[in-house]
């Protein structure tokens, strides 16, 4: 019998980790808790692991996650449940941590913004983390709005 795959929306991390990458970092990942999400440079690929041990699967470039044989229900579900909100179960990690680190590079996160967020500010640049957030967010309302504010006035 054939393995089940699932779709995913994890294009958006895709790209943010390709930006870090593309940024000068050599191996750029993102961790939710015990959860990693590694970028395979060259294919496009991202790999997910477990407490840094076990292989839970492959994400395809076209968000397709193929689970490994061995994996759980839970871990399968988990996997897919991050997936589709992955800024929001960071977020909420971080919340619930007493020292929260960097998501992406892991150091110490001390400013109340990078705490909300859980992902430092020079990789939430770098990796145009705004990018990966929701679409329900309103950021349609927010860009025109800006559109606003940019308006130059003639000399
Ligand atoms: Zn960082």
């Amino acid at each position: 019998m054939a393995r089940p795959i699932y779709r995913t929306s994890a294009r958006p991390l895709r790209r943010a980790l390709e930006r870090l990458y593309d940024g000068g970092m050599r191996l750029p990942r993102l961790d939710v808790g015990q959860l990693r999400f590694a970028l395979h440079p060259a294919s496009g690929r991202l790999y997910v692991t477990l407490a840094q041990t076990k292989r839970l699967g492959t994400i395809m470039r076209n968000g397709i996650f193929k689970p490994v044989e061995d994996i759980t229900p839970t871990e399968n579900a988990t996997v897919l449940t991050v997936l589709d909100d992955i800024l929001g179960a960071v977020k909420t990690l971080s919340a619930f941590t007493p020292s929260p680190k960097c998501a992406v590079c892991g150091i110490p996160l001390g400013h109340a913004i990078d705490r909300t967020r859980g992902i430092g500010d020079k990789c939430w640049r770098k990796g145009e983390f705004w990018r990966v957030e929701k679409r329900s967010s309103g950021a349609g309302t927010r860009s025109s709005k800006l559109a606003k504010r940019r308006k130059v006035r003639p000399k």
